[in-house]
């Protein structure tokens, strides 16, 4: 059984096992993250070559992603490695001036300079995801003098969020545009983007992946508060990129979990109705680092977020670094199928009365309302170049597979990412095209995705591979 959800997976040392990595792919990875947060450039130039090999091994497409690190604000380390205990009421200092392996029972230095700056009393800073808090009481120079309002041990390198949000940090620092090189030297097909303030950010980003000479996608991980506090901020970073992350990890701490069901909703929808990709992410899995099962809250939540419309739901520590990275993916796959048995069969129509402005916009519309009202519809089957009709396509909800066919292997990996879509090389140029359609569907047939008698919406441009885009939608029956 296909399923229409797609698995991002993030690789670290407990992929690089040998076996694992095809194991993941066969058990449903459709993209695979390298996480600039860890690991060097040569692990990821390793990990790239190495998933590309297994990919055209399997013939099962695999886009990569990088993720680029971000200005994540962390506490510097403690003297000897060691871990403190913090109580309620404690006083305790961050200082950005405190060398980097002196932190004690009473301080710790910050990687961030400018957090002094930033921070005013009464704040509430969230260290190690909200396990530990503070409230700051006052900042003289350098230092900010806190009580603890939430207790527990500290240790090195924790991150720092505020409650709120609201710091100031640029979202491309140094390493980032190292980063970036790397990305486009390994040809990545998307580089998300850590904690964009606003379309700045992302439009930065874009200048220096196309100086690099990279074409990736750009994701933006939706994770500082400021950004979902109005729709017009929201709209203004998903406007600016090709899809979002709803990046839980951080963007619960800052906003709260309560607040963070709603949040997650209303992006996976807008992303939608703006015609971007969206992945759900963060501890879905969770518990899976260490157990062979998952915990039915979490099959619940990965099942909620396909309800809520999302292309991919991911995984990070829970194959980057568990203990069961083949058997997450494959829970993750049967929780997949489970909730798209799930979807409405005749969804009610979206932007039905919404105009377009592109003739293959139209065209994926039009599928799409076929596709949901004519009884019997089996399959789309959509010829195409650089993916965009299967995007549109899969932005409308349908429990009808969209298989899209492209010379193009760019355009493949691309659309690995999409919802409902099953991407596969097919080099139309040369065909006559009256003979077109029957070497399509016999193409899908041999790979029995299709049978004989099988009702079919197929789209195309008029003339294969003049560039002219789609413009047509047929009813066909496979002979
Ligand atoms: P991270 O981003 O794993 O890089 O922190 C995702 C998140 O914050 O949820
Ligand atoms: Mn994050």
């Amino acid at each position: 059984m296909l399923k229409r959800t797609k698995i991002v997976a993030t690789l670290g040392p407990a992929t690089d096992k040998p076996g694992i990595l095809d194991q993941m792919i066969r058990a449903g990875v459709n993209v695979v993250r390298l996480n600039f947060s860890h690991g060097s450039a040569d692990d990821h130039r390793r990990r790239a070559r190495e998933v590309r090999e297994i990919s055209s091994k399997l013939s099962i497409p695999v886009a990569i992603l990088g993720d680029l690190q971000g200005p994540k604000i962390r506490i510097a380390r403690f003297k000897d490695d060691m871990k403190i205990k913090l109580a309620v009421g404690d006083h305790f200092a961050l200082d950005s001036s405190l060398d980097t392996y002196a932190g004690d029972q009473t301080q710790v230095g910050i990687d961030y300079k400018a957090l002094p700056r930033d921070s005013r009393p009464g704040d509430i800073l969230l260290l190690d995801d909200g396990r530990v808090q503070f409230k700051v009481i006052d900042v003289q120079g350098s230092r900010i003098n806190c009580e603890v309002i939430i207790g527990g041990p500290l240790s090195n390198n924790k991150g720092i969020n505020r409650q709120g949000g609201g710091l100031s940090a640029a979202a491309l620092t140094e390493k980032d545009k190292r980063d970036i090189l790397v990305a486009a030297e390994i040809d990545m097909d998307y580089v998300a983007v850590s904690f964009p303030r606003s379309s700045s950010d992302l439009h930065e980003a874009r200048q220096l992946l196309d100086a690099a000479g990279s074409n990736a996608e750009i994701i933006a991980k939706v994770e500082r508060a400021e950004t979902v506090s109005s729709t017009e901020a929201l709209d203004d970073i998903i406007l600016a990129c090709d899809g979002v992350m709803v990046a839980r990890g951080d963007l619960g701490v800052e906003i709260g979990d309560a607040e963070l069901i709603g949040v997650q909703k209303h992006l996976i929808n807008r992303a939608r109705e703006l015609n971007r990709v969206v992945i759900t992410a963060t501890q879905m899995m969770e518990t899976m680092i260490q157990n062979p099962m998952p915990t039915r809250a979490e099959v619940f939540d990965v099942a909620n977020a396909i309800l809520d419309g999302t292309d991919a739901v991911m995984l990070s520590a829970e194959t980057a670094a568990g203990d069961y990275p083949v058997e997450v993916v494959q829970a993750m796959t049967k929780i997949c199928q489970g909730a798209e048995k799930h979807q409405l069969s005749r969804p009610a129509p979206t932007g039905i009365s919404q105009r377009c402005e592109h003739f293959d916009e139209t065209i994926a519309r039009s599928a799409m309302y076929t596709a949901n009202h004519l009884v019997g519809v089996k399959a789309i089957v959509c010829l195409t170049e650089s993916g965009s009709t299967p995007r549109w396509m899969s932005r409308i909800r349908s429990g009808v597979p969209i298989y899209a066919l492209t010379r193009n292997e760019r355009s493949m990996r691309r659309m690995t990412l999409f919802r409902g879509v099953h991407p596969m090389l097919f080099d139309a140029t040369g065909i006559d095209n009256s003979d077109l359609n029957h070497q399509v569907l016999e193409t899908l047939k041999a790979q029995n995705l299709l049978e004989s008698g099988d009702l079919i919406l197929l789209t195309r441009g008029a003339v294969i591979g003049s560039g002219s885009g789609t413009n047509s939608m047929q009813v066909l029956q496979v002979p």
